[in-house]
């Protein structure tokens, strides 16, 4: 009810407008770069009827190629179960990347936009979708700005006529990132987790079918079919297949987005990829996967890091932020930050989560913590929430429970 002048609406509208237009942005590699290094030429090949559906959805298959947003579902079956259900079918990109410490994806669009745009488009080829949404959180503003631009280039070359491109703006709602309340908020409407079943596979995105991936997966899509399904499930370490892309934060002496084999140590991960710790730091502890994935002690460093190897020691990989934590860091700040977390993104929609995550951050702001009282929380919190994040949000305080309890 404030009154606002045509001179303060003028002000603002420029202001947003300086925000939406003129975001900083490094240079990348544009559309005549990468068409000159044979860039497109898959997706043409595919489009003319030169590559089949099948030949593309088995060489993925065969590369191990995981949803690399955090879940891990191969990719190459999941492209197999939405292209057996009925049409129209759609698909939608989740660029949301809200996880506290992942910023693979950024660097990704804002370094090779069309890289990720050619594995969309072969990817909406080979299962039918008719049009893809990418869904884009706002903070992202320059990696926006040059989708915009380059997907405006790729409509003047006719490249997504069988699957138009629609970029759509988050709001900064962690729940978004989760496949089916993004599905919601592309559709307009509040960012609430969905029940499941029906998966997204089979009523998705307004009632279709929809093939819903993360920028990274689909990123890799041309370099694999390229290179061949073993030269991407032959890089792997300790038994591991493929490449993962860390992003490492913390204490590290150089932190970044880290392109390693699935399976690494957190050990082999710090020492070569990251140049050691930073000066003056000790390695204590680390997560695995961001805010959600639990909090191992440094004594614990010689763990595989994958999908499906941390979960019995109660963590998870999930999307591959690594957050390194010294000497010089109390644990109990750091999980209590993050229950505090998870209260702040708490949609609200189921009671464990909603109210689990409040009591949790009131008991943990105890100077003595009611461990029996936290434990029967955290297995509600589990057990009975709707979504991933109420699910997950115990993972850190059980960690701390379990690997540092002089320190809690
Ligand atoms: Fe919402 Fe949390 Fe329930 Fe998920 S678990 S639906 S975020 S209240």
């Amino acid at each position: 009810h404030r009154h606002i002048d045509a001179a303060t609406t003028e002000t603002i509208v420029a202001a947003v407008a300086t925000k939406d237009t003129h975001p900083v942005i490094a240079d990348y590699k544009e559309l005549a770069a990468y068409q000159a290094e044979g860039g497109y030429d898959l997706l043409r090949a595919c489009l003319k009827g030169e590559r089949s559906a099948d030949e593309i959805i088995t060489i993925l298959s065969d590369s191990n190629l995981r949803g690399l947003g955090g879940a891990g579902f191969p990719a190459g079956r999941k492209w197999s179960i939405v292209r057996d259900q009925p049409g129209p079918r759609l698909m939608t990109i989740n660029g949301d990347e809200g996880e506290p410490g992942t910023f693979k994806d950024r660097v990704y669009l804002e370094q090779d936009p069309h890289r990720f745009l050619e594995g969309t488009l072969i990817a909406a080829w080979a299962v039918g979708c008719e049009k893809a949404y990418i869904y884009m959180r706002d903070e992202y503003p320059g990696a926006i700005t040059i989708l915009k631009r380059e997907i405006a280039k790729l409509e003047a070359e006719g490249l997504s006529v069988h699957c138009p491109l629609e970029i759509r703006r988050g709001a900064g709602a962690y729940i978004c990132g989760e496949e089916s309340a993004m599905i919601e908020s592309i559709e307009g409407k509040r960012g609430l987790p969905r029940h499941r079943p029906p998966y997204i596979a089979q009523v998705g995105l307004f009632d279709r079918p929809t093939l819903n991936h993360n920028v990274e997966t689909v990123y890799w899509v041309r370099e694999i079919v390229e290179k061949g399904a073993d030269w991407f499930s032959g890089q792997g370490r300790h038994g591991r297949k493929g490449l993962r892309s860390f992003s490492v934060s913390g204490r590290v002496a150089e932190p970044g987005v880290k392109l390693a084999p699935a399976g690494i140590t957190i050990k082999e991960l710090i020492d070569e990829y990251c140049g050691g710790m930073a000066d003056g730091h000790s390695f204590k502890a680390y997560l695995p996967g961001g805010a959600s994935g639990g909090i191992l002690p440094a004594s614990m460093s010689d763990i595989p890091l994958d999908f499906g190897t941390l979960e019995e020691h109660g963590c998870f990989i999930g999307s591959a932020a690594v957050v390194v934590l010294s000497d010089k860091d109390s644990i109990r700040d750091a999980v209590l930050n993050l229950m505090r977390f998870f209260k702040e993104e708490s949609c609200g929609q189921c009671t464990p989560c909603r109210v689990g995550t409040e009591k949790a951050v009131a008991l943990m702001e105890e100077t003595v913590w009611d461990k029996p009282l936290l434990e029967d929380l955290n297995r509600a919190m589990r057990d009975a929430s709707i979504c991933g994040l109420g699910q997950a949000a115990p993972n850190p305080l059980a960690c701390a429970l379990k690997y540092f309890p002089e320190e809690v």
